[in-house]
C-alpha cells in the first residue's frame, strides 16, 4: 500500500478536475521535517515552535531558535515553512517562566496573549524568525488571536525588530507572508475584518471546535459536542474562506480535520487551499483528493451546510462518496 502510494510522492496535489491544492506537514520538532519531505508534504503549514521552550530550564536564546529555524527552512527550500509564534498556556506549561496559576487556563493568558504582554521573549522570538528568513521560504503565523488589535501590535513588534536589524545590517528575506491562526469564534465571525491585514489565515479546528462548543478538547465527558463537523463549524469555516476569497488570500488549515478522510471533501468543496497534516496523512489524502471532483463537492457542500446534525453531515458525505445518493 506504501509502495503503491509513494508513487504520489513528487506529484502535485491536483482533483480529478484539476483543481490545485497544497498538502503539508505539521511539525513539533526538527526531526520531523525528513518525515514530511519522505511523505510528499509541499511544505510545513505548521510549525509549532512550543518544543524549543519546553524540557528545559531556561527560555531558548534567540540563537538557539535562529539555528532551528534556519535548518527548517534551508532543508524544505523553496518550499514554505509556515512558523507559528509561541503558544505556550493553556494545557502547555513552562514551570521555568512561573506563570500565574489561572481557573480556566484555555480561556486565559495563552499563546500571543502571553506573547503581548511578555515583550522581551517574544522580540527574541521574532528576531530568530527574521534573521533565518533569508534561508528559505518564511511564512509567520500569529496564533489565538481574538480581536484586531492583537493582531496590529503583533505586526507592529514585528516591524519594529525587523527595522532595527536592517539597521543593523542584518540581510532579511524580500518578503515575508504574514498570517494568523483562526481558533478562536470572534476570529472566525470576523474574519472580513482580519483579511486585509493578513497573507493568509490558517484555521485550527483543534481549538475552533473547543471554542465554538464549548467542549474542553481532553475531556472525555464531553467528547460527544466535541464535533468538527457540525453545521456551526463548516459554516465559520465557510464564512472565513469567502472572506479570505474577497481579499485574494489564501486559507489553510492545520487543525487535525485537515487529515481527516471525511472532512476533506466537504473541504476541498468550501474551497479551502492549504491542508496541513501529521506527515502520514499526505499521501492518502493527495490520493483521495485525485479521486474527487471540486467543482461537485462545492455544491454538495452547499447541500451540507443546510444539514441539521453532524450525524446527518456525515452519513451524507459518506453515501456521496459511494455514490448511494
Ligand atoms: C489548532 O488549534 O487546531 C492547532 C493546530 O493548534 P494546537 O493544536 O497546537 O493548539
Ligand atoms: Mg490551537
Amino acid at each position: 500500500r506504501r509502495t503503491e502510494l509513494s508513487r504520489l510522492r513528487e506529484l502535485p496535489s491536483l482533483s480529478k478536475d484539476g483543481k490545485r491544492v497544497e498538502l503539508a506537514a505539521n511539525i513539533g520538532k526538527l526531526d520531523d521535517i525528513q518525515r514530511a519531505i519522505d511523505n510528499g508534504a509541499e511544505g510545513i503549514g505548521l510549525f509549532r515552535t512550543e518544543f524549543l521552550y519546553m524540557g528545559r530550564s531556561t527560555l531558548p536564546t534567540e540563537e538557539e531558535q535562529f539555528t532551528s529555524y534556519k535548518y527548517a527552512l534551508e532543508k524544505m527550500n523553496p518550499k514554505p515553512v509556515v512558523i507559528r509564534t509561541l503558544d505556550i498556556g493553556g494545557d502547555k506549561e513552562l514551570p521555568y517562566m512561573e506563570l500565574p496559576k489561572e481557573s480556566n487556563p484555555f480561556l486565559g493568558q495563552r499563546a500571543l496573549r502571553l506573547c503581548l504582554d511578555r515583550q522581551d521573549l517574544f522580540r527574541t522570538q521574532l528576531r530568530a524568525l527574521l534573521r533565518a528568513s533569508r534561508y528559505g521560504n518564511l511564512k509567520i503565523m500569529f496564533p489565538m488571536i481574538a480581536v484586531l488589535e492583537e493582531l496590529l501590535e503583533a505586526k507592529r513588534l514585528l516591524e519594529e525588530e525587523k527595522q532595527k536589524l536592517i539597521a543593523e545590517g542584518v540581510e532579511l528575506a524580500e518578503h515575508i507572508e504574514i498570517g494568523m491562526m483562526i481558533e478562536i469564534p470572534a476570529a472566525a465571525i470576523a474574519a472580513d475584518l482580519f483579511a486585509p491585514e493578513v497573507d493568509f489565515f490558517s484555521i485550527g479546528t483543534n481549538d475552533l471546535v473547543q471554542y465554538t462548543m464549548a467542549a474542553d478538547r481532553m475531556n472525555e465527558t464531553v467528547a460527544y459536542l466535541y464535533q468538527p463537523w457540525h453545521p456551526s463549524l463548516l459554516r465559520l469555516i465557510r464564512f472565513v474562506i469567502q472572506a479570505a476569497e474577497k481579499e485574494g488570500k489564501w486559507v489553510g488549515m492545520c487543525g487535525e480535520m485537515a487529515g481527516d478522510a471525511t472532512a476533506i471533501p466537504l473541504l476541498l468543496g468550501l474551497g479551502l487551499h492549504e491542508f496541513s497534516m501529521s506527515a502520514g496523512g499526505i499521501l492518502p489524502a493527495r490520493e483521495l483528493i485525485s479521486q474527487l471532483n471540486q467543482a461537485e463537492w462545492s455544491s454538495h457542500a452547499v447541500q451540507a451546510l443546510s444539514m441539521r446534525s453532524t450525524k446527518e453531515i456525515t452519513q451524507f458525505v459518506e453515501d456521496t462518496q459511494k455514490g448511494v445518493t
